[in-house]
């Protein structure tokens, strides 16, 4: 890599104070075409991560190779996890990445355990693994490599298009063990998608990915997260998006309202002030009792959503009901921007349904 030999010269007082902190550390980057950003390199011990018992998401064990997220949306869930590192939620989530540098070795002498048992692996339940990072480190092929050959079930969750680059692997894989693609995309409007989620790729190129999957052969969920109250919640949004997603080949679709963690609750509310003041108190309403949206606002957009569903082909497998309201406190997931919501059994089998709210 060009940018080889670099060291980060401009951090943050804060960001040199968690350096001193950040077990594993190999070296820290700021390589020329990610302004901006440092990448902290750390050898990890493990990747494995099991999900904590009484968590209701569909997987028992993640993997992600990177914390932080250069994607830097506004509303991610996993911006909280950064204070772990003492990094700050808010910029050092988006521009302090750490990369485990040896995840595809370390995962694949984990899963090499014989206690290891080939439960559902989740990937892009914490932070994306198809960032931008991902075209230069290039960590998931090893990944893939490794969860296919010890014979794990896996599902990816992302909004990166880097994913492209593995199709072909993926497709690859696919004959041996189960594999689940889900592509979140939260709204098609390109204006209100550059200043929430900047370091994105856009709308229509999530959905090229999309297309490409299916045309890989690959099952491939929309995630339809989060839907911003008064943003992205209209009927004619909705409409559209979902309508978007039948087109490419949408094996079917999550819809899930926005939630505000601590750490994102923070980081969106300065987003909502200065770009929709007007809606600050509307928002303060709605989300006074927590996390999650009120009820009533949960429920009244779930029976907006479904006959939209229905009417675009990408019905639940079972009713949507059962599930409950959307965002329901119950419901909780680990630490994550995107909710992963594949099957944890058989995930991606053709023609199969995701999660509907
Ligand atoms: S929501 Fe996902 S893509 Fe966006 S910053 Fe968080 S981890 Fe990255």
């Amino acid at each position: 890599m060009r940018w080889d030999g670099q060291r980060a010269g401009d951090q943050s007082g804060q960001s040199e104070q968690a350096l001193l902190g950040l077990s594993g550390l190999v070296r820290s980057v700021q390589p020329p075409d990610f302004s901006g950003v440092t990448f902290h390199e750390v050898h990890a011990r493990s990747v494995l991560n099991k999900v904590p018992g009484g968590s209701r998401v569909p997987f028992g064990w993640t993997v992600n190779p990177y914390r932080g997220c250069s994607h830097a949306c506004a509303y991610c869930f996993a911006r909280k996890s950064h204070t772990y590192l003492d990094f700050d939620a808010g910029r050092d989530f988006d521009t302090q990445v750490v990369v485990k540098i040896n995840a595809p070795e370390v995962l694949a002498a984990q899963l090499r355990r014989p206690g290891w048992n080939r439960e559902h692996v989740a990937m892009g339940t914490n932070t994306d693994p198809y960032q931008r990072a991902e075209g230069r480190y290039r960590l998931m092929p090893g990944i893939i490599r490794a969860l296919a050959g010890s014979g794990t079930p896996f599902s990816i969750l992302t909004k990166g298009t880097v994913l492209t680059r593995d199709l072909p692997l993926l497709e690859s894989v696919s004959a041996d063990v189960p594999v689940g693609l889900g592509v979140s995309i939260a709204l098609l409007d390109r204006e209100l998608q550059r200043t929430l989620e900047p370091g994105t790729p856009g709308p229509q190129a999530r959905l090229d990915l999309v297309r490409r999957a299916r045309d890989a052969g690959l099952p491939c969920g929309v995630f339809i997260a989060p839907v911003l109250p008064w943003l992205t919640d209209s009927t004619e949004a909705l409409d559209g998006l979902l309508g978007a997603a039948a087109d490419a080949g949408a094996t079917g679709v999550t819809v899930i309202p926005l939630h505000l963690r601590p750490g994102a609750r923070e980081w969106f509310g300065r987003w909502l002030s200065a770009r929709h003041p007007d809606l600050v108190p509307r928002y303060r309403e709605l989300y006074a009792r927590g996390s999650y949206a009120d009820p009533g606002y949960r429920r009244r957009l779930a029976a907006r959503v479904a006959p939209l569903v229905r009417r675009h082909g990408l019905g639940p497998r079972s009713g949507g009901e059962e599930r409950g309201v959307p965002g329901d406190e119950k419901a909780e997931w680990p630490e994550g921007s995107m909710p992963a919501g594949l099957p944890r059994d058989g995930p991606g089998r053709e023609g199969e349904q995701m999660t509907l709210l």
